[in-house]
């Protein structure tokens, strides 16, 4: 590939409407605001050291520019540097690198066998078997890439846990155990026996379990940063603290326009995940939410026991999934399905809302009573990118085949997007290999559109607090309101095809 020249402004007409450029929103920096950062972050970046962000100052070059330098964006530079060592490659990061979603998450590396009725009935059995396999096998690439370039980010091996924390969650798993029964497919999924739970969780709302020996835990801030560390050693450039503004198309290339600098690129990957919702060809189809987190203070390996966490992690079936951990001495619980992001703005309550973590810190408190009071020490949320069926994409930008991106992980990313690399690095280098193959069946995997602006916050709003109200009737044994199950129906699918996770239907 050919490095363009930082040229003439004669720009490409796209049927989007691209000729005007792609703008992003102006860059919140929540560090001058007094903003929070996970503790994930803070424990990746105290063991670095001293940060010296490489700012992008002025024109530069590249091959390939990537915008967004989170899993997607670094994955996708080392695969795209590993197939092509010849490239000149740059990612340029708004804030740090991991500090978006890929720092902030609950570090489940984990896989699509939860999808596996959705993914056959969208694709067929095969391609959708070939999906789940994929997304199993990326697991394991993850880890060995993570051994190999000894980074320090994979906690001690704990069970999986698919649980049922209230009656009504109880089986929630049943339609996946079938599909694959049909199919006649070894899943990594094992029914928990009541004696083994309850062994586990002497106390608390545990009903029932599958339990997972496949799924693997990383811190996630270290993993981010440990993939920005081996890309610096490839060679390639990473910029930080340098917001994008625009990405333009130019006839002899693209032009990223930071705040203080630009890129020419032959090829842009756009990889800011949420904060790339609000782009017009993204708004039908990605509704941002938050997951907000709440970590104890350092606790005892005994009070660790207590809870089970030494021996389990995993999340339960709710439609506001929680999910749960212990990492390095501490636990932490998480929750989906927080905030909604209005006309896919990216607010200050998607890095802390006292209100949500004061909702997941209750959810804590009933799923390990054996807390008792232990202190709450951190609180944060990330934005979730949420697609209508719970699976990603991967396509060119409408009007300029040279834009690459990625988007749609909802909640699900930290394994797919090692996946989600090598797919758009087949894509982008024009290689038809088996990541190509992939990206062509996400692609048939797309459906429906969520209603449109204001309809969409006013009703997401609505439907969140009866799915809240819901389930904490659930939670006491009540019987819901008729009204709140019937709103709870239209909420979008979440991790797992579990019973209570539906698909919206696709709005008129
Ligand atoms: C609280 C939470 C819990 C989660 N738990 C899990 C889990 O346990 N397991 C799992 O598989 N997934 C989980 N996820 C999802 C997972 O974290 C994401 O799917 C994944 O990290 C997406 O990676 P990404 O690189 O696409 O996005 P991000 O990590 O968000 O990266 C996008 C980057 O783009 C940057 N950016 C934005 N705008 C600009 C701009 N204008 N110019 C330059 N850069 C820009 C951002 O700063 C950010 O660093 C969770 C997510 C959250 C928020």
């Amino acid at each position: 590939m050919t490095t363009t020249t930082h040229a003439p402004v004669r720009r490409l007409r796209g049927p989007s409407g691209n000729a005007d450029g792609i703008s992003f929103r102006p860059w919140q920096n929540l560090d001058s605001g007094g903003g929070w950062r996970s503790l994930w972050v803070q424990q990746a970046l105290e063991a670095e050291g001293e940060i010296t962000p490489h700012v992008l100052q002025g024109p530069a070059h590249a091959d390939v520019a990537i915008v967004g330098g989170g899993f997607t964006g670094l994955w996708t530079a080392l695969r795209l540097r590993e197939l092509d060592p010849s490239l000149k490659i740059a990612i340029v990061e708004a804030d740090l690198c991991g500090t978006g979603a890929s720092g902030r998450n609950g570090g489940a590396v984990s896989h699509w066998w939860g999808k596996l009725p959705t993914l056959t009935k969208l694709l067929g059995d095969e391609d959708g078997v070939a999906l789940v396999r994929a997304s199993s096998a990326a697991i394991d690439g993850i880890i060995d890439f993570i051994e190999a370039e000894g980074i320090d980010c994979v906690l001690p091996r704990t069970l999986g846990l698919w649980s049922a924390t209230s009656d009504v969650q109880v089986g929630a798993w049943e339609r996946v155990l079938a599909t694959a029964e049909r199919l006649e497919l070894q899943v990594p999924y094992r029914r928990m026996r009541e004696a083994e739970l309850r062994e586990i969780f002497p106390r608390g709302p545990f009903r029932a379990a599958l339990s997972d020996d496949s799924v693997r835990r990383v811190q996630p801030a270290a993993l981010a940063r440990g993939l920005r560390r081996v890309a610096l050693a490839r060679g390639i450039e990473v910029y930080e603290r340098s917001p994008v503004v625009r990405v333009e198309s130019l006839l002899n290339g693209v032009r990223v326009e930071t705040e203080q600098g630009e890129i020419s690129a032959a090829k842009v990957v756009l990889a800011a995940n949420a904060w790339m919702a609000h782009l017009k060809p993204f708004r039908p189809s990605i509704m941002v939410v938050s997951s907000d987190v709440v970590a104890t203070e350092q606790v005892s390996p005994e009070l660790i026991a207590a809870t089970g966490l030494d021996r389990v992690g995993g999340f339960n079936s709710r439609m506001m999934v929680n999910y749960f951990a212990a990492s390095r001495g501490r636990i932490f619980v998480g929750g989906g399905g927080g905030t909604l992001a209005t006309l896919g703005k990216i607010g200050r309550e998607f890095s802390y809302s006292p209100s949500k973590a004061a909702e997941i810190a209750s959810d804590m408190r009933y799923l390990f009573p054996a807390l008792g009071d232990t202190r709450i020490e951190h609180a944060w949320a990330g934005p979730i990118d949420r697609s209508p069926n719970g699976l990603p994409w991967f396509d060119t930008y409408p009007g300029d085949p040279r834009i690459h991106y990625g988007i749609g992980y909802a909640g699900h990313g930290v394994g797919a997007t090692a996946l989600a690399g090598k797919i758009i690095a087949a894509q982008l280098l024009g290689i038809d290999d088996e990541f190509a193959d992939y990206g062509r069946m996400f692609l048939r995997t797309r459906t429906g559109a969520f209603p449109r602006e204001p309809a969409r916050t006013i009703g997401g709003r609505l439907v969140r607090q009866a799915v809240r109200r819901k389930e904490m009737a659930e939670n006491a044994g009540h019987t819901p309101r008729k009204l709140d199950v019937r709103l709870a129906k239209l909420a979008p699918a979440t991790l797992a095809d579990s019973k209570s996770s539906r698909a919206p239907k696709p709005a008129a």
